[in-house]
């Protein structure tokens, strides 16, 4: 039968019980008003039931017991009784009428006695002692019933007793009545409304038992159907969000509302199964959940909440000030639970919560908090999958972007810095150092290190960069690196070996995790972890991310090492390039004048084969003598700096060169013409160095001059967009095929078609435009089609109107 049913069978018998009561009570008045003729000695009877009667209606009227049983008592002295008392099972009489007098041990509670002999049906010796509804005792030990028909008067001391009794033979109550005023001894004859009151008394006592009940159901039926409600609440927002803390907030302030706690909290064990770390808590300072971490748990050796994973037991704790392993988190409390919660056969987390009074958590709200804690550990652990998973990616991510930022540089210097901070931000350790490795000497040459929250009183590290760790000090540690192994410890490890431990004494720290820097299976170094705050364990998973790290970083040295050889390397070349151009620039122009001179001596004898072979001299050392010249320009363009840059009319610069070149192209029959966008009368002002920038246009122009045949066109455009200036060159010229295309911007690069060949160059003037443009923050580009013809152009930003630069000198 569920409590819905009950409490509706249970208020039905109340009214049942009421309405019988009243019927009974009707039929007995209508019974004694039969038994009234028109006898006129009949009259005060009448009177008297009558008076019952309305007594009767008034008591229903009535709500409370007490007021009910009170006008009972006050009725059945009207009906001639001097003294009345109602005695309830259990109580004190709860009723002395006249209200003013002192109860007598008469009126004290239903003794054991009474209730023994009323419970079962009255023994054969109180028979005697039976009158109408109740039993009348007297001191003059004789039976009751004698002498009554004879009027025997009521003595001192004598008692009627009328037990109520309920239907099972329960005594629930007993009127007491004494000194009648008529002086005589109840009968049976003329104790009918005792009966009738009796009865009142019986159905009042009962109904008002039954309400009680019902109240009773009626609040579990209500505890009960608000905690379905809320346990499908928690259901539907965990299958719906997945959101957790909304999950965790709701539960935990539900708890803490059904069982009056004063706080709650949930923790989770670490992964390692070591510890528990809150994950949800309510009513708690800020300072307080804090102490507790992922990072920092209580380990499950400690606290209430750690008793109650190791022994998997509900834990009361009815005055925390008894308990020794109490760990107070609010000085306000004074009394705990901690429910264990079970998933898959594994303790996952507890739920506790904190009351500040003594002895908060009864029976009663214990079976509900592990009932909450069971629905909250199905919660904790889709959250503890979420979380791992979410952990792991963070972790992906986080030795991505470590694994980015120590590839991020070249510079060796940049690559062992970032080395030693991305390992510190994997592994949140104290510091974290990199050191290389000698195979020579075999020792380990600290070259960079870290350390997290530099504060100003944090200790001196016990390394700075150069610091040497001769490894044959530490045979243990030697041993595991020329094994290529990882060596992960802490200082109260038991199998941890004695040189290994004397590493730790000298590195200041309490737990280790050192990984060797491997490339190809060569032994370049080691990056090392240590923890100085607490020892620590390091987990299979940071193991993997520290070694993951180092193979990374290893590649990143490496790298980084063959950069500064290939740069050493670029160094000498661009070194001995421009000692070569200047070395040469001077010999070449004294060669080349002096043979002119000679030339010009030779002129009246030389032959025609002789004329040729003069070409040919002349020819080559043009080329030599720009190849000088292009690169020196070049090596200017990289050395001259950027504060020289002024204000420049970029399309009088344009337009000066085309009209330079005018005369070059004349002589290949070419046209040569420029368009200017004046549009909106825009500026063509830019920032920049004039000399460079005309360079660059004169290459542009000067390039499709030389590659366009005779009789070609080639245009010149000067535009802009708002935001750029656009210079391009289209000729009319032998194109270039687009594989080539891709390198014609690379130093020395020459594309050698068939139809180009025999023209002269260095493939130094594309890359100087290059170099320019991209100086002065803009790109070139090329389209070209083989035999059709090119477009070579590139765009330069417009400076801010604002800029001072602009209003100064534009020549
Ligand atoms: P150079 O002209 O001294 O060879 P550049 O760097 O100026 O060096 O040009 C690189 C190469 O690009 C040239 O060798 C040539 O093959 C190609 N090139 C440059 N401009 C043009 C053009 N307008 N039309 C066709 N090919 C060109």
């Amino acid at each position: 039968m569920n409590f819905q049913s009950a409490a509706i069978l249970a208020l039905s018998v109340a009214i049942l019980s009421v309405v019988l009561s009243v019927t009974i009570s009707i039929t007995l008045l209508r019974r004694g008003q039969k038994a009234l003729p028109h006898d006129p000695q009949q009259a005060p009877e009448q009177d008297r039931l009558l008076r019952l009667n309305r007594a009767i209606e008034q008591m229903l009227e009535l709500n409370n017991l007490e007021d009910r049983l009170r006008l009972l008592a006050v009725t059945l002295r009207e009906f001639g009784w001097g003294r009345v008392t109602i005695t309830l099972r259990d109580k004190s009489p709860l009723i002395v009428e006249p209200a003013n007098s002192i109860p007598t041990p008469d009126d004290l509670i239903i003794d054991q006695a009474w209730q023994t002999r009323w419970e079962k049906q009255p023994p054969a010796e109180l028979t005697k002692y039976r009158v109408g509804p109740g039993y009348f005792f007297t001191k003059l030990d004789i039976d009751a019933t004698e002498g009554v028909s004879d009027g025997y008067a009521w003595l001192p001391g004598d008692l009627f007793a009328i037990p109520i009794r309920f239907g099972n033979g329960l005594t629930v109550a007993v009127i007491k009545l004494f000194d009648p005023t008529n002086g005589q001894r109840p009968t049976s004859a003329n104790t009918h409304y005792v009966t009738i009151l009796a009865a009142q008394a019986r159905a009042a006592i009962e109904s008002s038992q039954l309400v009680e009940e019902v109240g009773l159901i009626t609040q579990q039926l209500e505890d009960q159907i608000e905690e379905l409600v809320m346990m499908q609440h928690v259901d539907r927002e965990l299958a719906a969000t997945l959101d957790f803390d909304a999950v965790m907030m709701l539960t935990m302030d539900w708890a803490i509302r059904r069982t009056g706690a004063s706080a709650g909290m949930l923790n989770m064990v670490t992964p390692d199964g070591t510890g528990l770390f809150p994950v949800a808590a309510l009513g708690y300072s800020p300072e307080s959940t804090a102490r507790y971490s992922e990072r920092n748990p209580l380990p499950l050796t400690q606290g209430v909440t750690g008793r109650a994973v190791r022994t998997r037991q509900v834990q009361i704790i009815a005055d925390t000030q008894t308990d020794p392993e109490y760990i107070e988190l609010l000085d306000t409390t004074r009394s705990e639970v901690a429910v264990p919660m079970e998933m898959r056969g594994g303790i996952i987390g507890v739920l506790n919560l904190e009351s500040e009074q003594v002895d908060a958590f009864d029976n009663l709200s214990v079976p509900f908090i592990t009932r909450l804690a069971a629905r909250a550990a199905v919660a904790l652990d889709n959250a503890r999958l979420y979380r791992e998973a979410e952990s792991r990616a963070d972790q992906m991510s986080a030795l991505y972007s470590a694994g980015r930022s120590v590839s991020s540089s070249l510079e060796r210097a940049d690559v062992l810095k970032n080395i030693a901070r991305s390992l510190a931000g994997l592994l949140d350790t104290s510091y974290t150092v990199v050191a290389d490795y000698s195979p020579e000497r075999s020792e380990l040459v600290v070259s960079a290190f870290y350390r997290a929250n530099d504060k100003p009183d944090t200790p001196e590290l016990p390394v700075v960069a150069g610091t040497v760790i001769e490894l044959g000090t530490y045979p243990d540690l030697q041993h595991t690196l020329n094994a290529q192994r990882a060596i992960d410890t802490y200082e109260s490890d038991q199998a941890l070996p004695e040189t290994i431990r004397s590493f730790l004494v000298r590195m200041q720290c309490k737990a280790l995790l050192m990984v060797p820097m491997l490339v190809q299976d060569r032994f370049l170094g080691v990056v090392m972890a240590l923890e100085q705050r607490r020892e620590r364990i390091f987990t299979q998973d940071e193991i993997l991310l520290a070694e993951s790290l180092a193979s990374q970083s290893a590649a990143a040295l490496r790298q980084a090492t063959l950069y500064e050889d290939v740069r050493e390397l670029e160094n000498v070349k661009t070194e001995m390039i421009r000692m070569a151009s200047h070395d040469l620039r001077n010999p070449l122009g004294n060669l080349m004048g002096y043979f002119e001179i000679l030339v010009s001596t030779l002129d009246k004898v030389i032959t025609s084969d002789q004329t040729e072979y003069v070409a040919y001299v002349r020819n080559s050392t043009e080329i030599m003598r720009t190849l000088i010249e292009d690169l020196l320009t070049l090596d200017r363009l990289e050395s001259e700096r950027q504060i020289a840059w002024i204000a420049i009319d970029f399309k009088d610069l344009v337009a000066a060169e085309i009209e330079g070149q005018k005369s070059s192209a004349e002589l290949k029959q070419q046209t040569l013409t420029l368009f200017i966008d004046h549009a909106d009368n825009r500026s063509f002002n830019v920032l920049g160095s004039k000399t460079q920038l005309r360079q660059a246009v004169a290459n542009l122009v000067g390039n499709a001059i030389k590659y366009t045949p005779a009789d070609g066109n080639i245009q010149a455009k000067l535009t802009h967009n708002g935001k750029h200036i656009l210079f391009e060159v289209e000729d009319t010229g032998y194109g270039i095929s687009p594989e080539r295309q891709v390198k014609l911007f690379q130093r020395f690069y020459r594309a050698r078609e068939v139809s180009t060949e025999h023209i002269p160059g260095t493939g130094l003037g594309l890359s100087m435009v290059k170099t320019v443009v991209e100086r002065h923050g803009g790109e070139v580009w090329v389209h070209s089609e083989l035999g059709v013809g090119s477009t070579f152009g590139f765009w330069l930003p417009i400076p801010p109107a604002s800029d001072p630069a602009l209003s100064g000198d534009t020549t």
